[in-house]
């Protein structure tokens, strides 16, 4: 670079008039940026040279922000060769063609990527180092004064302008809402250290009066009354017809003593002034009695009730009764006054050990106490026989039951052995009286048995 800067200075003069000749136009360099970056994404800038002639050696220096920008990628043309790209220095880049092929140049001459890093919106700076000249040398002479390229006056500026969610500020009143009458308010967007220039309007709700408590006028307890209101906030008034006006009574004083079993009286005073009414009475209710503990006034015995009094704190004219259950005679063991026999009950009697009452109570009688059948008379044949039995307990107490004549023999009786034929029984053993009657039977059958093995 150093080189080139010194032909340069000592050419500048002698060869001014012949670029001049030689190009139609002014030779110029142009930057083309390309549209706004969104975050994290890049922007490149182009450098394009144009009417160039036949040039053999070119220097340029261009700085950017480094503070926004970070370099990506300097691309130099492909067919422009033996470029020297310096780029350690941040924000800064050099660039030497000190070859080329003497061709003329329009066109690209190089392109520059950036990335955006940039803490806050708008645009970035990119252009010519300044100090640093642009260093031009033709085919035909050493060197062209840099006053004889166009270049851009300005620094080309990468714009920087982020997508991103608004981050929005606390809403900031613009307009205060008064009654009746809508405020505003606006917030913005924070993002990028508040270069972003979103902003919101949203209104604010008008406010409703801010009525006083209301002046009533002239209130009469029992008559409707006018209320007079006025808006705290902007004065204006309203009238509204106030409900019946109550009385304002007060707590009252008794006035009748209630007693234990009638209501008293409690005269109550109408606080407004000018009352029409002033005063009314309530019922101060009925005290109750106030009762003491039960007491025993007349003890209960064996079978009469006995009785409970109580009587008021208040006043002991005022009592209340109540009975008390008998306590029941204390019976003694029951003594037998008359002995029960066979068929007649007997006696007995017990004494309340408390008040000597006597109570009598029946013995059950004892039933007879049999012995044995005892045969009177024999049947025969042809004629019934008799049993009896006398009482252990009195002999005077007999009975006596008929004995079957043994030859009044049913045949059915006779030909049924099994002895399910139905049989008398005796009253008193309940054992069938058949015996005699099979015993019979199976004599004479024994008879006709011995007469056939003898044959
Ligand atoms: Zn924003
Ligand atoms: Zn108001
Ligand atoms: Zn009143
Ligand atoms: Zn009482
Ligand atoms: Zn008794
Ligand atoms: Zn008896």
């Amino acid at each position: 670079m150093k080189k080139i800067m010194a032909l340069a200075l000592a050419m500048v003069l002698a060869l001014s008039l012949s670029v001049i000749a030689m190009a139609e136009e002014k030779p110029a360099i142009e930057f083309v940026t390309s549209d706004f970056t969104a975050e994290g994404q890049t922007q490149v800038v182009k450098v394009l040279a144009k009417n160039f002639g036949s040039v053999t050696a070119l220097q340029v220096a261009f700085e950017y922000d480094e503070t926004k920008l970070e370099l990506v990628e300097c691309a130099v043309n492909a067919g422009l060769v033996g470029a020297t790209v310096n780029t350690l220095i941040p924000g800064e880049i050099y660039i030497n063609w000190d070859a080329l092929a003497a061709a003329p140049i329009d066109g690209e001459l190089v392109v520059i990527t950036f990335k955006a890093i940039a803490k806050e919106l708008g645009a970035a700076a990119f252009g010519f180092m300044p100090g640093e000249d642009i260093i031009f040398a033709g085919e035909d002479f050493l060197e062209i004064p840099v006053a004889e390229i166009e270049v851009p006056a300005e620094p080309a500026e990468v714009e920087i302008d982020y997508v991103h969610e608004h981050e929005w500020s606390d809403w900031e009143e613009t307009k205060a809402p008064w009654c009746g009458v809508e405020g505003e308010k606006v917030r913005h967007c924070e993002a990028y250290n508040g270069t972003c220039d979103a902003e919101e309007t949203e209104t604010i709700d008008a406010l409703e009066h801010d009525w006083d408590a209301g002046v009533a006028q002239d209130a009469v307890c029992g008559s409707t009354t006018d209320v007079l209101y006025t808006c705290l906030r902007c004065q204006e008034t309203k009238t509204v017809t106030g409900a019946v006006v109550e009385h304002d009574w007060d707590d009252g004083v008794v006035t009748t003593d209630p007693t234990c079993e009638e209501d008293g009286v409690r005269t109550h005073t109408c606080r407004r002034a000018n009352c029409p009414v002033g005063t009314k009475t309530s019922v101060e209710p009925k005290l109750g009695h106030d009762w003491g503990d039960w007491e025993e006034t007349t003890a209960p015995d064996c079978d009469e009730h006995g009785e409970e009094t109580r009587y008021c704190k208040r006043d002991r004219s005022h009592k209340e009764t109540r009975p008390v259950d008998p306590l029941g005679h204390d019976w003694g063991e029951w003594d037998e006054t008359k002995a029960p026999d066979c068929t007649n009950p007997g006696e007995k009697v017990h004494v309340c050990g408390v008040c000597g009452e006597e109570e009598t109570g029946t013995i059950p009688a004892l039933g007879h106490d049999w012995g044995k059948w005892e045969v009177v008379k024999e049947a025969t044949a042809g004629e019934d026989g008799e049993e009896k039995r006398v009482c252990k307990r009195d002999e005077s107490h007999v009975e006596t039951r008929v004995i079957k004549n043994v030859f009044f023999l049913d045949p059915t009786v006779i030909i049924d052995m099994t002895g399910k034929a139905e049989a008398e029984t005796n009253p008193n053993t309940g054992a069938p009286v058949m015996g005699a009657y099979a015993v019979v039977a199976l004599a004479a059958a024994a008879a006709v048995c011995s007469q056939k093995n003898r044959k």
